[in-house]
């Protein structure tokens, strides 16, 4: 067990209501905090107030994006009961995200412990309104004061907290996407398989773009050819042709997300056809020619699902099924929230209970 000192805030913040949670906008009264030098390794656990870190301008992830965080959830169920959802797997994807990066990374065990002790004097803070989660942002920097480029030698690992609301703010309906046919986000052999900072810089510009044309999010491409789909804004990408849901394989361009895993996972247990394989957009165009494109539909922690109603080119817009959230979208979305909520069995073992 991990030593964590405890600094309770003098006075605690009013609660938001559950309606106006939107998503990352409220922070709880605390945070976690443990740094790490070569001498002493992670040290210094500590609970404090939520507040300014004290970086020094000189610090390395201000000039080489040496950054990388994760997102997961924590639930709290009809029976009042509080739930991670797969934490031991979010902590051990901060690890590697941070090997990629030549970070210091935080031994999974040691980001767990965090976590949960962090989530244990904020419960207040869990939301029960359904739709609703507390946000677990586990985040490593490098904070050495060094201009040099090499690895830093510092490290802060921190964890803050947000309670959410459903990450769309129109709900469930289908989105409409703008597929990307010149920028990219990330090139095989680069960022794109770990949570790095860094990629997300790299999509801002396409997603405003795609705004200004009146879409939700960017359906981005494979660097290389602009041929095959990747992902969809910041969620893995599902695409139902016919029977068959599709999702393009990990090969290092786009995070393996643990929605997506959970998605596959489940669909294989209904017995469903699903391949790990690529998929290019001309494939997309002939199915939905042919009338069968069903359903595509976007996977990640804070959407869960998220339903693409139509896909957007410069030629002109596909319209997915009839515009409608579709039945594996919806099957998904039930029974991944209802394992959740507590409110399904956990077949899987994917929930840990907090208390
Ligand atoms: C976080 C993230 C996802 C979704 O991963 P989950 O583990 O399902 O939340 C997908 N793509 C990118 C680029 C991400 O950063």
């Amino acid at each position: 067990m991990l030593p964590i000192e405890v600094q309770r805030a003098p006075t605690l913040k009013p609660k938001p209501s559950s309606e106006g949670l939107g998503f990352g906008k409220y922070f709880t009264d605390h945070m976690f905090r443990m740094d790490y030098s070569p001498e002493r390794g992670w040290h210094q656990a500590r609970i404090l107030p939520h507040g300014p870190l004290g970086l020094d301008p000189g610090a390395a992830v201000l000039h080489y994006a040496q950054a990388v965080f994760d997102g997961s959830k924590v639930f709290r169920g009809k029976d009042g009961q509080l739930r991670a959802f797969r934490i031991d797997d979010h902590c051990k994807r901060l690890h590697s995200s941070a090997e990629r990066l030549a970070m210091a990374p935080v031994p999974p065990e040691l980001a767990r412990e965090a976590i949960e002790a962090l989530v244990k004097v904020e419960a207040d803070w869990v939301p029960n309104a359904p739709g609703t989660a507390l946000y677990v942002r586990p985040t490593v920097i490098a904070s050495e004061a060094f201009l040099g480029v090499r690895p830093a030698d510092k490290y802060i690992f921190f964890v803050i907290l947000s309670p959410v609301g459903s990450y769309f703010s129109g709900g469930a309906e289908p989105v409409r996407i703008w597929v990307e046919q010149q920028a990219t986000r990330a090139a095989k052999g680069g960022l794109g398989g770990a949570k790095a900072a860094a990629n997300y810089a790299a999509g801002l510009q396409a997603s405003m773009e795609a705004k200004k044309r009146g879409y939700a999010q960017v359906l981005w491409l494979d660097a290389a050819e602009h041929r095959y789909i990747e992902e969809v804004g910041t969620m893995n990408l599902f695409v139902r042709i016919g029977d068959e849901v599709i999702t393009p394989p990990l090969e290092g361009t786009f995070l393996p997300g643990i929605t997506r895993e959970s998605a596959l996972q489940l669909m294989r247990d209904w017995g469903m056809k699903v391949s790990e394989r690529k998929l290019a957009v001309d494939e997309m165009r002939e199915a939905h020619k042919k009338g069968e494109l069903r359903e595509v539909f976007g996977t990640g922690t804070a959407a869960v699902i998220s339903p693409v109603g139509a896909l957007g080119f410069r030629e002109g817009q596909l319209v997915i099924g009839d515009g409608k959230v579709g039945e594996v979208s919806q099957r998904l979305y039930d029974t991944l929230t209802g394992i959740q909520y507590g409110t399904q069995p956990d077949r899987h073992g994917w929930m840990t209970v907090i208390k």
